[in-house]
């Protein structure tokens, strides 16, 4: 979906993240959390949080569908643990600049997350990469657990 060097090295984080993804699994003890789907790709992912004192204190997913949500969603929550609510919220708005191909404020670290931004050559895509985000968002706002049978 890439041509070129560093787009290839890209394509290697981006693979490595989804075949392997970091913080992969259900969270016992969550006190939020949240699901969203994508149906353009059939994505969907659940990210499960531990907020104490306004802070991240773990984080995890589970994320079904193509490889930039898999890998999307590793790489926000090897960002986010341990991120206060407003760091997070910040590296959201963050994020999402990245993907539309605005500027991404000064001094702010993204790493791997770097490695995303060829998605704002597809914008069927920018759905994908962005799924697991809008789900922290959701658990962060929400402030709960949902119920599993819904
Ligand atoms: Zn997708």
């Amino acid at each position: 979906m890439m041509a070129g060097e560093l787009n290839d090295l890209y394509q290697d984080i981006i693979l490595d993240h989804s075949k392997n993804p970091r913080n992969s699994g259900y969270l016992e003890g969550a006190t939020h959390s949240a699901r969203e789907n994508n149906p353009l790709c059939g994505d969907r992912v659940s990210v499960y949080l531990t907020v104490q004192n306004a802070e991240i204190t773990d984080l995890t997913f589970e994320a079904r569908g193509c490889a930039i949500s898999v890998a999307s969603a590793s790489m926000m929550g090897q960002m986010m643990k341990g991120k206060s609510v407003a760091e997070a919220q910040n590296l959201f708005k963050q994020f999402i600049a990245l993907i539309n191909g605005s500027d991404v404020a000064e001094g702010v670290e993204l790493k791997d997350l770097q490695s995303l931004s060829g998605v704002k050559q597809f914008p069927t895509r920018v759905k994908c990469a962005t799924l697991s985000w809008h789900a922290l968002q959701h658990a962060l706002e929400s402030g709960g657990i949902e119920s599993k049978t819904s």
